[in-house]
């Protein structure tokens, strides 16, 4: 059954001031929000000192995402124990410890900006034994204590395979847990060279295997020069592993020292992947150039479980 949660239309954005280079096709260009929450958002954020994928990533949303009141956390400090050819966020080899209030300082701030739905990410931290899962697990702890009701996603880094590290965060029964494949098979080296294809399946199947969350979610970026036929092969096998949620946006280069886009995804050719992810029984999809996986995540969520709900009817 279809998400009724459309993203962004491309065709809003023709006469709004446009991010990225000239050369990119119209439906790459970005409306950018004026006025809304942007600032409000922008100094809670400041006052809790968190930090958020959204800014260290260079999210193209970022705009619209803050003046609508929301933003995805980044746990456990901005910079990243991998390099990953794609991703904007710093690389480190000497991270920092853990900051042991910054569970209480997420909660407060979820709070502070009335979110209902939160989102969590984390840097890679693969010089933790835990790679970082109990500072996960306390940080839900503390956001629901504080916020009650509220949804939780968590979008994890592959722990490594540690399967107990990522016991520690089903533990907590997160609403979705979120966990990303990024790529087709065939570019995975290139573009996440620490992670796998393969590992990431087996993290997805263990998660679904585990049946402590309500979805499993993962995620691909297109545009690094895949065929649509290994887009297609990691639909598929997103779906064998169980996803209950499969995101695909357009890969976009945040800077110089990172991967090219190979090419550009016209909006039909995500409408088709949609549609072969229905074919291939994945419960929802969403997919657009401008989706990311916690974009629009709180809606999704609410458009799921209602879709769900219905089929259970
Ligand atoms: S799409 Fe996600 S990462 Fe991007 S700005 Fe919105 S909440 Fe942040």
């Amino acid at each position: 059954m279809k998400l009724n949660i459309l993203p962004s239309n491309p065709e809003e954005n023709k006469e709004e001031k446009a991010v990225g280079p000239g050369r990119f096709p119209s439906w790459l260009h970005r409306k950018i929000p004026l006025g809304g929450e942007h600032f409000a958002t922008d100094s809670i954020l400041e006052k809790y000192r968190l930090n958020t994928v959204c800014e260290e990533a260079k999210c193209p949303n970022r705009m619209e995402c803050y003046s609508k009141k929301t933003a995805t956390f980044l746990a456990l400090g901005k910079a990243c124990t991998r390099n990953c050819g794609f991703c904007d966020i710093d690389f480190t080899k000497t991270p920092k410890e853990p900051e042991i209030d910054e569970p209480e300082r997420i909660a407060g701030s979820v709070r502070e900006l009335g979110l209902k739905h939160v989102v969590i990410t984390m840097v890679a931290r693969d010089d933790l034994p835990d790679g970082g899962a109990f500072h996960i697990a306390k940080i839900i702890d503390e956001v629901r204590k504080t916020n009650p009701g509220v949804t939780i996603e968590v979008l994890t880094s592959d722990f490594q395979g540690n399967y107990k590290a990522i016991d520690q965060v089903l533990e907590k029964r997160p609403d979705i847990f979120n966990h990303n494949i990024e790529t087709v098979r065939e570019l995975s080296p290139r573009v996440r060279h620490k992670a796998t294809y393969d590992r990431t399946l087996e993290v997805l199947r263990y998660v679904k295997s585990q049946n402590k969350s309500s979805f499993v979610k993962s995620g691909i970026m297109v545009g690094l020069g895949e065929t649509k036929e290994q887009v297609q092969e990691t639909i598929k096998d997103l779906a064998e592993a169980g996803c209950d949620i499969i995101t695909i946006g357009h890969y976009l280069q945040a800077n110089i020292k990172k991967l090219t886009v190979k090419s550009f995804v016209s909006p039909e050719q995500f409408k088709d992947y949609e549609e072969y992810g229905y074919k291939m029984g994945a419960k929802h999809m969403y997919c657009g150039p401008f989706v990311r996986s916690s974009y629009n995540a709180g809606e999704i969520f609410q458009a799921s479980s209602t879709i769900s709900q219905e089929s259970h009817v």
